[in-house]
């Protein structure tokens, strides 16, 4: 596949002032309320060139938004990836050994596997173990609308629907390659009432990713009484007092590589609906990959199309 130029719109944030932090964990502060309430963790850069919540995080910390009740914890993840970032390279600061996000069982947390990201990983773990309530930011490859990842289970597609932006809501299991954050312990067990988001923002240099993740987290913060509405009206953007009716896109499988090879058949972004079921989209060694129904969706198709990777995942409206 040819490579592709990105304009990058945004500018990394300078996040050396909040190194220290409070928590023994670098880059990770907890604001304590004297009210109880609950604990909500709200990270950035799970991918290092992901910059959108960097930038949320910034602004923050810059207008000294506190927590009315209970804990508010503002956690930078893979700080090591991100302090790579390049604007003339930008695809290449993800992460530096392996995805930060495909680690979060216990299996991988537990066991005897070093990578800098599983270093970084069990570091913050005893945050996220901590944690009642948690939104990732992350952004996509390619510049579609906003998606929210509120994998299986009916408390986080209502909180989700509490929320109330971005439009649409994604309903997935994940990845083969490995349980996100947003999937671990708790968050993935209907009988906890923890409860995890994770948004994607939109294309990862675009100035609106920056916007999106502002008002989803402010939104998220309401939610959940962290903050009052007018506590935070400064920072508002333009989706703050949006409304839009938000639909439910069920995916039903990942297109996981398992060959040598796999293309696309054309150069999808993302969102496109397919309209007849066994439309081929792709091919991967002499097999076609053809749309289990009609309508079909296809959602953050992917440029590392590589072995064990998600391709893309199909899913459909269900409301
Ligand atoms: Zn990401």
């Amino acid at each position: 596949m040819p490579e592709t130029t990105y304009t990058v719109e945004l500018i990394p944030p300078d996040i050396e002032p909040y190194r220290a932090g409070n928590t023994g964990i670098d880059y990770v502060t907890t604001f304590a309320a004297a009210a109880p309430g609950p604990h909500v963790v709200v990270a950035a850069l799970t991918h290092g060139n992901e910059i959108c919540g960097a930038i949320v995080l910034d602004s923050l910390f810059r207008a000294g938004i506190r927590p009315r009740q209970g804990k508010l914890t503002l956690a930078f993840n893979n700080v090591a990836a991100f302090q790579d970032f390049d604007p003339r390279m930008p695809i290449a600061s993800r992460y530096v050994d392996e995805d930060f996000n495909r680690l979060w069982s216990l299996e991988t947390l537990d066991g005897p596997r070093k990578s800098a990201e599983l270093t970084r990983a069990r570091k913050i773990r005893r945050i996220v173990d901590e944690a009642d309530y948690l939104l990732d930011l992350h952004s996509m490859q390619h510049a579609t609308a906003p998606l929210m990842l509120a994998g299986l289970l009916a408390k986080s597609r209502d909180l989700a629907l509490r929320v109330g932006i971005p439009e649409l809501i994604m309903c997935d299991a994940g990845h083969a390659a490995g349980p996100r954050m947003r999937d671990y312990g708790g968050f993935g067990d209907a009988n906890s009432p923890k409860t995890a988001l994770l948004i994607e923002c939109g294309q990862h240099w675009e100035r609106r990713a920056a916007g999106v993740a502002n008002d989803v987290t402010l939104r998220f913060l309401i939610a959940l009484g962290v903050v009052t509405r007018d506590d935070v009206a400064a920072l508002a953007g333009p989706d703050f007092d949006a409304h839009p009716n938000q639909r439910v896109i069920q995916v039903t499988e990942a297109v996981t590589i398992s060959g040598d090879r796999f293309d696309f058949i054309a150069p999808y972004r993302g969102l496109e609906i397919i309209p007849k079921k066994g439309t081929v989209i792709a091919h991967e060694d002499e097999r076609e990959i053809r749309t289990p129904y009609d309508e079909c969706i296809l959602i953050m198709p992917s440029r590392r199309l590589l072995r064990g990777q998600t391709a893309v995942r199909l899913g459909r409206f269900v409301a």
